[in-house]
């Protein structure tokens, strides 16, 4: 078998040089069917992995993505962006007004338009890239002033590797499990959509989403660190706090910081 994308000279279903499949094809339109298709639940079915796992055990599949069980999920950052973009279709096609999750920082879909301009491909592609940069900085900012928060609180606790290692959750492994879980608050936004479609139930779905997305959270560390339930319930409470103030004071410093370039240039 030659490898169509190195080169390489090799037996078996997979390039052990570069990882290319045996069975890469010609592109048809047959190929690109079952591409998209599998993109969501074909072969590998990472994204049935990742998605029924944050919603049925989050903790325990942050534990074995972060300890090297890697290959039958996505990556968070992957898995975010995914799930975006099927929250935005999704709500496109309802023509859902996003309000009840305006203070996650989506935005309106029903602003006052022309209806002539809802037709135009330019407006919903634009309404799309909104509403998605609009999450994903919104949430990922917060994921960011997060990190050094869970990283001090939660650092006495270790996580077993199958090589015997014992690990103490370093920066990035914090980011990642805070994406994570911001995915699997993605997924709960998704699967209440289409709820929002009932009159008045805005106040509601989202008392009911935070109230969800929280006992996740809690879920969540529980499994990845093994700790009791109040314990995560206190810890996690704590940690949203200091993100909170580290939040404002990094704001309240920037105020400062453009006042002082103000009254210099005075
Ligand atoms: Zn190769």
């Amino acid at each position: 078998m030659v490898c169509l994308n190195c080169n390489n000279t090799y037996e078996g279903a997979y390039c052990p040089h570069c990882g290319q499949s045996a069975k890469t094809k010609r592109l048809r339109l047959i190929e690109m069917i079952n591409d998209f298709i599998g993109s969501f639940v074909g072969g590998d079915n990472k994204f049935l992995n990742t998605s029924v796992g944050l919603i049925c055990r989050p903790g325990h599949l942050v534990r074995e993505f972060l300890v090297g069980k890697r290959a039958r999920y996505y990556n968070p950052l992957q898995m975010f962006v995914f799930m975006l973009t099927i929250y935005a279709i999704i709500s496109y096609l309802l023509g859902i007004n996003t309000s009840i999750f305006d203070e996650l920082g989506t935005l309106n879909l029903n602003e006052d338009v022309e209806p002539s301009k809802y037709a135009s491909v330019d407006f919903i592609l634009e309404k799309l890239s909104e509403l998605t940069s609009d999450k994903l900085y919104g949430t990922l900012s917060i994921v960011l002033f997060s990190v050094l928060p869970y990283r001090w609180l939660f650092r006495k606790y270790r996580i077993a590797r199958p090589d015997g290692q014992e690990l103490a959750l370093n920066c990035t492994e914090q980011f990642y499990t805070q994406v994570f879980d911001s995915c699997t608050n993605m997924i709960l936004s998704t699967l209440m959509l289409p709820l929002c479609l009932i009159p008045g139930s805005d106040t509601v779905l989202s008392s009911i989403y935070y109230i969800a997305a929280s006992v996740y959270t809690v879920v969540l560390y529980c499994q990845l660190l093994g700790i009791k339930w109040w314990k995560s319930i206190i810890l996690n409470a704590v940690a949203m706090i200091l993100t909170v103030l580290f939040f404002a004071l990094t704001l309240f410093l920037i105020a400062i910081f453009a006042g002082v370039v103000e009254g210099l240039s005075k």
